[in-house]
């Protein structure tokens, strides 16, 4: 089974993919934290050709043998991965690695192109949105060095450029759409599980999925 989790920065992706890959018994991948491993290569002089990322399934992320989880979620990568995911050699680079990553095995994958680019024929594709204000809101308590105003108008550049080109941020046709404004954690999870076994259970005895 395939599940393509999509939205905006702060949307709750990730928390949901964790809770549906767990609770499904899928591998996480979070496209997010790829781009986020070869900013952080290119800003240390690294080529494309050079990097070898791993994922393990603890979500630790590896980067040419180095665990580098925790160098990629500050303010400098935020900007820089955003920046380097507009480039079409980076997109290749990685859609390729994320399709392989999703090969005959069931899979929980989140970011910006899952639904549209990487998985369109995936079994169930959700995308979880929010406004400006609440995600900014939620990124406050991620980014504690920076002021609301900041993580405010930091997030508006990164949405106009995350949403530029190359099919992110795009609605597909056989997407859930859930709005996250106002409800807890708990709420959404409980939709989106609902969402995914709603998709199992049109699923054919081959297994395939019907209408
Ligand atoms: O999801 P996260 O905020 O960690 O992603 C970091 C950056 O990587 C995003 O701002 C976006 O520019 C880029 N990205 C992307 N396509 C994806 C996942 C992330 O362009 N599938």
């Amino acid at each position: 089974m395939q599940i393509a989790i999509d939205g905006p920065a702060g949307s709750g992706k990730t928390s949901v993919a964790r809770a549906l890959a767990k609770r499904f018994g899928c591998l996480l991948v979070n496209t997010g934290a790829m781009y986020r491993a070869v900013a952080l290569a290119l800003s240390h002089g690294l080529k494309l050709s050079e990097i070898q990322l791993e994922i393990r399934p603890n979500e630790r992320v590896f980067l040419n043998g180095e665990d580098v989880t925790e160098q990629l979620y500050t303010p400098e990568i935020d900007e820089l991965a955003s920046q380097v995911a507009a480039r079409s050699e980076v997109r290749e680079f990685l859609i390729e690695q994320q399709r392989v990553l999703a090969q005959n095995r069931d899979v929980v994958m989140e970011g910006r192109d899952i639904g549209s680019v990487v998985l369109p024929n995936a079994d169930v594709k959700l995308y979880l949105d929010a406004s400006l204000e609440e995600r900014a809101r939620r990124r406050c308590h991620e980014r504690p060095g920076l002021s609301y105003d900041e993580v405010l108008a930091q997030l508006r550049a990164r949405d106009a450029r995350d949403g530029q080109g190359f099919g992110r941020l795009q609605i597909t046709p056989n997407t859930v759409i859930i709005r996250t404004d106002g409800r807890t954690l708990n709420d959404v999870i409980a939709e989106a599980i609902q969402a995914v076994e709603a998709a199992l259970q049109r699923r054919s005895p081959s297994g395939k999925l019907s209408g």
